[in-house]
Formats: C-alpha cells, sequence, structure tokens
C-alpha cells in the first residue's frame, strides 16, 4: 500500500514513521509512505503558504493553491486519471487537442484518483472499522492542516474523506496522519510478524481485548491466572473471551450494542454494568484500587 501525506513538515512525518515496525515494512517495500511538502508548490516567490483568512480572526489559514498543486503532482505520480480541466492548468503534462477525449501520456483514465482524506477536528473520529476500511485502498492521501486550518475550496474539491483523531484540537494533522498510517498499516499483511496477532484484538468484533501476561510467573507477588498456564487451549479461549466480555463492559459499554454475544455473554455483560452502575454511586465511598473500570 502507498501512503502520499501532503504536509508543511516531511521530516515530522518521514522521522515519526520511520522505525520499528512501519520503518521495517517500508525497507522490505510492503509499505510506501512519501511526504509530500506542499511549500514545494507554494506560486510565490517567497514560497509562503498562508495568509490571513477574510472576514478577520485570529490565526492564518493555508492557502488554497499551494494544496491544490501538490494534489495535483501526487495524481500524476500515481497515473491516476483527473478531469481534464485539472490536466490543462498542469504545464508537466502534453494537452490533448481540444474536444478529444485523448487522455495525457502517463495518465491513466481508468484507474480512480486515490482518496484524499484530510485530518480535521470536524471530521468523523477514527476507529479500527474505518481503518479495516481504508486498508482495503491501494493508494491513499493524507491531507495535514496547520495553523487555523485550510482555505475551504480546495477542501470542497479534492477531499473525500474528513478523519478526526478525537474532540480535541492539535497544532497540526502531522500526528494524526501517522497515527492513522500506523494503524492502517498493522493490517496490511506482512507487516506484523505474525498475522495472526492482528486477529484478535480491541476493537476487533467490538470488544476489547482481554488481559494479557508473559514471565515470570510470579511478579511483585502477583501469578499468571493459573487457566493459562494450564495448556488447555480449549479453557484458554473460554477464559479469554469471558475477560473480554468482561473488560469491555466495564470500560467502554457502549460497543457492546454492536458486539455479536450468546445469551450467556450477555447476561454476563449485563450484570457487570449494574455493578458497575452501583459502584458509581459509591464512587466516593470506596478507595481508588477498588474502582472497577481501567480508567
Ligand atoms: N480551526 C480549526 C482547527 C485547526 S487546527 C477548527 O477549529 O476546526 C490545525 C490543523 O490541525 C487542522 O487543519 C487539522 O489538519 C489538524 N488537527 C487539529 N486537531 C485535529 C484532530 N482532532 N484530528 C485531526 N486533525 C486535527
Amino acid at each position: 500500500m502507498k501512503f502520499h501525506i501532503m504536509t508543511l513538515f516531511p521530516d515530522m512525518i518521514m522521522n515519526g514513521l520511520g522505525t520499528s515496525i512501519i520503518g521495517r515494512a517500508v525497507e522490505k517495500g510492503i509499505l510506501e509512505i512519501k511526504a509530500w511538502n506542499i511549500r514545494d508548490y507554494a506560486f510565490n516567490k517567497h514560497q509562503s503558504v498562508d495568509d490571513y483568512p477574510y472576514g478577520g480572526g485570529a490565526g492564518m489559514l493555508m492557502q488554497a493553491e499551494p494544496v491544490y498543486q501538490t494534489w495535483k503532482a501526487i495524481c500524476v505520480e500515481s497515473g491516476a486519471g483527473m478531469k481534464q480541466d485539472d490536466c490543462q492548468v498542469d504545464e508537466h503534462i502534453s494537452l490533448p487537442e481540444e474536444g478529444s477525449s485523448e487522455v495525457p501520456a502517463g495518465i491513466n483514465a481508468n484507474k480512480k484518483t486515490p482518496r484524499v482524506v484530510y485530518l480535521s477536528p470536524q471530521g468523523k473520529p477514527f476507529n479500527q472499522a474505518m481503518a479495516e476500511e481504508f486498508a482495503k485502498e491501494e493508494e491513499l492521501i493524507l491531507l495535514c492542516g496547520h495553523y487555523e486550518g485550510i482555505d475551504e475550496r480546495v477542501l470542497e474539491e479534492i477531499v473525500t474523506d474528513y478523519v478526526s483523531a478525537g474532540d480535541y484540537v492539535l497544532t497540526g494533522g502531522e500526528l494524526p496522519a501517522m497515527m492513522m498510517v500506523d494503524a492502517i498499516s498493522r493490517l496490511i499483511p506482512g507487516v506484523l510478524h505474525n498475522d495472526v496477532s492482528a486477529e484478535f484484538e480491541s476493537f476487533q468484533d467490538d470488544l476489547l481485548e482481554y488481559p494479557q501476561y508473559s514471565r515470570p510467573e510470579i511478579w511483585h507477588d502477583r501469578q499468571v491466572p493459573p487457566i493459562l498456564l494450564s495448556g488447555h487451549h480449549a479453557n484458554v479461549e473460554k477464559w479469554r473471551r469471558e475477560q473480554s466480555v468482561i473488560r469491555t463492559a466495564k470500560c467502554r459499554p457502549d460497543l457492546l450494542e454492536k458486539a455479536s454475544l450468546t445469551a450467556k455473554e450477555k447476561e454476563l455483560a449485563e450484570q457487570i454494568i449494574r455493578e458497575q452502575t452501583q459502584n458509581q454511586d459509591e464512587k466516593y465511598e470506596k478507595p481508588l484500587a477498588k474502582q472497577e473500570c481501567l480508567w
């Protein structure tokens, strides 16, 4: 899969994604990550990319044209078909005759332009289901805003998806873009050492993952749950599933609405939620360690 990231801070992206699992997947050629510097497509001699917002107000806004030109350069590199109007303003492309349905050299009209995701606090909150959906794409363009954001007109013209990292405001879209690349990439076959480890995880099946333990068997007087040492695979699976249900009911009961649970599991979850509500009422009387949820 190939990620194109449109940003004013390409080093931030390349440094952030160049190490560990994602860095290795890039080295192996399973992933391609390219940061496009929007400043390289500035149209004035000072290479400025921002200006004051019309109507006044605090801060600066990224201008439409450098963002648009960067997007066009990406489309040209990816060889995706664009509207002829788009091509005609690009000096790098030889133009077909007027009225002709011929497509400029290097452009494949049948290849759809990659989806363009604008990282924005106004977007749809990112989640695992979205990561799974984006992982099906061959190529993805991520657009990072900075300052007060980006001129609305270019967003209207090129953006296909608006995605938010959560209900808070950051200084730029780079961290959320890296977060998306990371979450999507680990779903691409070959990126994780063991593809099974992406199979049973939090949010798959709308449940949180069960607690996990590694050596030693006893640490700070805490014993690993004996069932995990039993070697009885079916019982381990049963215990893990139950722990997932309990943990989800305690920490993220909202997820259970979509989870497919057996009647017994539903009963267990409801019981936990009832106890949890009771605990909430007694919250101020209980020491913190006795409270049920992880957070
Ligand atoms: N004035 C804008 C916020 C601009 S923040 C508003 O109120 O909506 C500057 C940039 O940071 C944005 O263009 C966006 O790309 C990025 N950003 C900030 N918070 C974000 C979030 N929660 N999720 C995704 N991107 C975010």
